[in-house]
């Protein structure tokens, strides 16, 4: 049976963030030829409704207030209740983000609902979708199906293929109002540590370092790298520790996931908890001194080496293509 599926759509700093298009790929499949109907809150988000109409959405509906210029979960909540009223899905998708973690639960309990969250697969369609999930920090995948009430999912980024942008494409936009009011919480300003560079849990390249990188001075060949790859760095929990970079950037169980295409681990010695955060990577790629570490054997080529001697070589080959 075909379904209506409601899409959370997420834009950062003007921009709709991937994780969008990918949420509507997975609607597409979960409503089986019904509709999918994209949602975008903010305070001015028209035109980027209309962009995220090109990607396979049937409708975008946007609710624009004051109050939803910064993302809170009591603003956001108010807005999403709203839409879901008005529109009454048979399913809903978030992005697995920092926003769709945070939001998801609220929004399930309200609606008494379940929610699968961290999808990183879809088997079947309509009334026969299977959600795939990992679970034991990766060493095991799930299959769960929701047997009543609104299927809600979230999807880890960077695993469900998005549709292609059709420029052609001018899905119906329309907009809701919504007074959004009492509210327990109202941000005043942003202040960020470190917006340089790639978002790491949606980059398609991550270079992460390890206690292998010795010091702070150390990530700087890893950033070199990086930026002739368009990579996002990252770091295992072992290098944050050591105060050689941000917690921000710690990938793995207590860290951030990540599933780029290309993961390059360098002086990271594949604890448990690292591989956590990035086994599911598509490619990996790990540089260590010991032929005995761990991480070789998730790796799918590994060079037994001196990362301080390996990293620049590489740097200098892809400078050349
Ligand atoms: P090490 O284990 O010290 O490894 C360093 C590696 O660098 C070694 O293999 C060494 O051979 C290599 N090396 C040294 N010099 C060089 C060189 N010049 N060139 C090449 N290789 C070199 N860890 C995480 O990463 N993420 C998490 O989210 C996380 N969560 C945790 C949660 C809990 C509850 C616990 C208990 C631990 C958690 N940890 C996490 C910590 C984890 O157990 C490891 O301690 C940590 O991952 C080790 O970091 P590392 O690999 O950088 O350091």
């Amino acid at each position: 049976m075909s379904k209506k599926v409601l899409v959370l759509g997420e834009a950062r700093e003007g921009a709709l963030r991937n994780v969008s298009f990918e949420a509507i790929a997975a609607a597409k499949q979960i409503s089986s030829g019904g509709e999918v109907v994209s949602v975008l809150l903010g305070d001015s988000v028209k035109e980027l409704a209309v962009e995220l109409g090109k990607y396979g959405a049937d409708r975008v509906i946007t609710v624009e207030h004051p109050h939803l210029k910064q993302y809170t979960s009591d603003g956001y909540g108010q807005a999403l209740l709203a839409v879901i009223d008005q529109e009454k899905p048979e399913a809903i998708v978030f992005g697995h983000t920092a926003l769709g973690k945070d939001l998801s639960p609220k929004i399930a309990s309200k609606l008494q609902v379940g929610l699968v969250s961290d999808v990183t697969a879809i088997e079947g369609e309509g009334d026969a979708a299977v959600y795939i999930r990992p679970i034991y920090s990766g060493k095991a995948f799930e299959k769960v199906k929701v047997k009543d009430g609104i299927e809600f999912i979230t999807i880890r980024p960077n695993n469900i293929a998005p549709l292609t942008k059709d420029e052609s494409k001018s899905a119906d936009v329309s907009s809701l109002t919504v007074d959004i009011t009492n509210l327990r919480t109202i941000i005043k300003e942003v202040v960020r540590k470190s917006s340089e560079g790639v978002d790491l849990s949606e980059a398609k390249v991550v270079i992460a370092g390890g206690r292998g990188v010795k010091s702070e001075e150390g990530f700087e060949p890893l950033k070199e790298l990086a930026k002739v790859l368009g990579a996002a760095v990252g770091a295992s929990r072992g290098a944050c520790d050591a105060d050689y970079c941000d917690y921000s950037l710690q990938i793995g169980q207590t860290g951030k996931v990540v599933t780029p295409d290309l993961y390059i681990a360098a002086g990271i010695s594949g604890a448990i908890q690292h591989l956590a955060g990035m086994s599911n990577s598509k490619i990996i790629v790990a540089i260590n001194k010991d032929p005995e570490a761990n991480i070789f054997k998730v790796a799918d080529y590994g060079i037994v080496g001196d990362l301080f001697e390996v990293i620049p070589m590489l740097t200098e080959e892809f400078k050349k293509l």
